[in-house]
C-alpha cells in the first residue's frame, strides 16, 4: 500500500486533510447506509438544533498500524457504547453499536494510505460525533441527526524520547461540570464551559488546568480531556471517583493493566490537600495515554512530583504497557485491539 506523502514521524498532534469521511443520516425513524465523501463540508438547516440548543456528542479513538501492515483499532466497541450513552443522556437518537463499529470500518479502510506506519509513533485519530440536525425553534430534541465520522493522521504525543511533563492549576474559579450535569457524557457543551478556565491555565504558563468538584469545591474531578491518577508512596493507583467525570477508556485499561501488575487499585475521592502525599501523578487519556505531572499549582503552592521534568518509573512502566498493545509492539492478552477488516 502507497502511503500519503506525509513526514509521518514529524506530523504534530492537528487535522490534516485525507480523503474521505463517512456521514449517515437518520431520518424518518431510520438510520441510511452511509456516505464516504470527500467533501469536508456539511450542509445544515440554519435552525438545526445542535446550532442553538447544541444536541452535540463526540467520540475520539485511535487507529495503529501493526508490524504487519494490518491497521488496529483499540477498544472500539468501548467508544461505541459510550456514545450511545452520551446520546441517551441528551434524548438524542443514540447510534447502534454495530453501526457506529462499521463507519469507523468504512472510513478507515478508505483512508488506508493515511495511516502511519508502525514504529513512526504517530496513528490515526478518528473523531465520530453526532449531532441533532432536525429544524428546531422550541426547546426539543432533533427528530433528524447527522452521524459524521473523520479521521486525520497525528503524530506522536511525546516526541522523542522520554514522557514530557506537564503542569497543572488547580482551578478554583470555573465548573467544569455539576454532580447531576453533564460531565459524565462526551457532550461538546463542557468543552466550551471549560474553555475559560482552560486558556486561563495556559495564559499563565500552565499546560492545563485541574478541576475541582463543583459541589464542595475539595474534591479533583479531572482535567479538561483527561482523568486523574496519582500514585502513592506505597504504590497504590488511586483515581477519583466523581458522578461529574468521563469515564475514560485510556483509565479504564491502565487500571486493569496496574492490577494485572499486583498494583492495588482504588477508585475514590481525592481531596485536593491530599495531591502532596503523591509520589507521582499523571492525566490519562486517549491523545496522550498518559501526560506525567510535573508540578501542580493549588492557591500559592507549588507540589513538584519528582524531579519536575520527568516521568517516574510506576508512569513509564504503565505506558509502555498500553502503549505497546496499541500500535501493535506487544501482544494483546486483553482482546482489545481488533484489526480494521478491508473492504
Ligand atoms: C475523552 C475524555 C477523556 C479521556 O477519555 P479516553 O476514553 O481515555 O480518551 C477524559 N476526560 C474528558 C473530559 C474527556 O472528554
Amino acid at each position: 500500500m502507497e502511503k500519503a506523502d506525509l513526514n509521518f514521524s514529524e506530523l504534530p498532534f492537528s487535522y490534516q486533510k485525507t480523503d474521505f469521511n463517512i456521514r449517515y443520516r437518520f431520518k424518518d425513524g431510520q438510520w441510511d447506509k452511509g456516505e464516504l465523501t470527500g467533501s469536508t463540508d456539511i450542509s445544515l438547516h440554519i435552525a438545526a438544533q445542535c446550532l442553538h440548543y447544541g444536541q452535540l456528542v463526540f467520540e475520539g479513538l485511535k487507529v495503529f498500524e501493526r508490524p504487519d501492515g494490518q491497521a488496529q483499532t483499540f477498544r472500539l466497541e468501548e467508544n461505541a457504547k459510550r456514545m450511545a450513552h452520551s446520546a441517551e443522556k441528551l434524548l438524542m437518537e443514540p447510534v447502534p453499536i454495530e453501526l457506529f463499529k462499521e463507519a469507523v470500518h468504512r472510513v478507515v479502510d478508505a483512508n488506508r494510505k493515511y495511516i502511519p506506519p508502525y514504529g513512526s509513533g504517530a496513528s490515526l485519530y478518528v473523531r465520530p460525533y453526532l449531532i441533532g440536525s432536525g429544524i428546531q425553534l422550541g426547546v426539543n430534541p432533533s427528530s433528524e441527526y447527522l452521524f459524521i465520522v473523520f479521521v486525520s493522521p497525528v503524530g506522536p504525543y511525546y516526541k522523542g524520547s522520554g514522557l514530557s511533563c506537564v503542569h497543572l492549576l488547580v482551578e478554583e474559579e470555573v465548573d467544569r461540570a455539576a454532580p447531576m450535569g453533564t460531565g459524565d457524557i462526551k457532550a461538546a457543551g463542557n468543552y466550551a464551559a471549560g474553555l475559560r478556565a482552560s486558556i486561563g491555565a495556559k495564559r499563565k504558563g500552565f499546560s492545563e488546568c485541574l478541576y475541582l468538584d463543583a459541589k464542595e469545591n475539595k474534591y479533583i474531578d479531572e482535567s479538561g480531556t483527561s482523568n486523574f491518577i496519582g500514585i502513592t508512596a506505597d504504590n497504590k493507583y488511586v483515581t477519583p471517583k466523581s458522578p461529574s467525570i468521563l469515564p475514560s477508556i485510556t483509565n479504564k485499561s491502565i487500571i486493569q493493566i496496574a492490577k494485572d501488575d499486583g498494583i492495588t487499585v482504588e477508585r475514590r475521592p481525592i481531596a485536593v490537600d491530599e495531591l502532596e502525599s503523591f509520589v507521582e501523578c499523571g492525566c490519562v487519556g486517549t491523545a496522550a495515554v498518559i501526560s506525567p505531572v510535573g508540578s501542580i499549582t493549588w492557591r500559592d503552592k507549588k507540589i513538584v512530583y519528582g524531579d519536575g521534568e520527568n516521568a517516574g518509573p510506576v508512569t513509564i512502566k504503565l505506558y509502555n504497557k498500553l502503549s505497546g498493545i496499541q500500535s501493535g509492539k506487544d501482544e494483546d492478552p486483553y482482546g482489545w485491539t481488533e484489526i480494521v477488516p478491508a473492504g
